[in-house]
């Protein structure tokens, strides 16, 4: 664990880092229409491609279809394909935009935003046993939307805090978030989350960190080990 505060960490991020709301698919939706079900097709629509394209697959499926629960369980998997493609793998996410939509009629009787009156645990396990729902959405969806205390891991997340030396390297998903959440404040997890992601776009790439120039090179034991560029 790191030799300095939670506090001083995020200000030392927040000394070269910027959250630009419009880099963050999911934060961008649910600020522009504050809905959860919303924040889930646009997670769906964010895997294996970039935020911009999810983003840019959002607005135009947004301006073919209301963004409900019962449209998307009633019209052709054929229409949801025509109106998505930009955003790749479009059958595949289609497919999940529809099992999801019929799940949630099902269960929830189409109010999704009921999951929030539900403790973190149980609200975490009902959206685990949607269909095509992992745990880093599961979480995104918990922090962001609910104001719930948990910590999504993706794939930067996970890069940035093995590096650093949160976790080993061979953490899973599990001990990552829980080194995350226990380092952390609660109310900074969404915060931390956000820059943690910047921090792995802009400075820890996957091939190529950029160490030496990055704000918190003296604490991690990746960029003090001199392995990095
Ligand atoms: S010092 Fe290097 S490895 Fe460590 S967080 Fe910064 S870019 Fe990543």
């Amino acid at each position: 664990m790191l030799s300095i505060s939670s506090d001083d960490f995020l200000l030392l991020l927040k000394g070269s880092l910027s959250i630009n709301v419009n880099d963050f698919a999911a934060l961008k939706v649910y600020r522009d229409y504050g809905d959860l079900f919303s924040v889930l097709v646009t997670t769906i629509l964010t895997q294996n491609t970039s935020d911009k394209n999810a983003i840019k697959a959002f607005d135009v499926l947004s301006r073919k279809f209301k963004i409900k629960p019962e449209v998307f369980a009633s019209i052709s998997l054929d229409e949801i394909i025509e109106a998505i493609k930009s955003s790749g793998m479009y059958y595949r996410k289609s497919r999940t935009i529809k099992l999801i939509s019929e799940a949630i009629l099902r269960k929830f009787n189409g109010d999704f935003n009921s999951i929030f009156r539900l403790p973190l645990k149980d609200a975490r396990e009902a959206l685990l046993a949607l269909p095509g729902i992992g745990r880093k959405t599961a979480d995104v969806l918990l922090l962001m939307c609910g104001k719930m205390p948990t910590f999504p891991v993706d794939r930067h997340v996970e890069r940035v805090s093995k590096r650093i030396g949160f976790v080993s390297m061979n953490a899973t998903y599990e001990e990552i978030r829980s080194a995350l959440m226990n380092f952390f404040r609660p109310e900074n997890y969404l915060e931390a989350h956000l820059l943690l992601i910047a921090l792995g776009r802009k400075y820890c790439k996957a091939k190529k960190p950029l160490c030496f120039e990055c704000p918190i090179k003296n604490l991690c034991n990746y960029g003090l080990s001199g392995v990095g560029g």
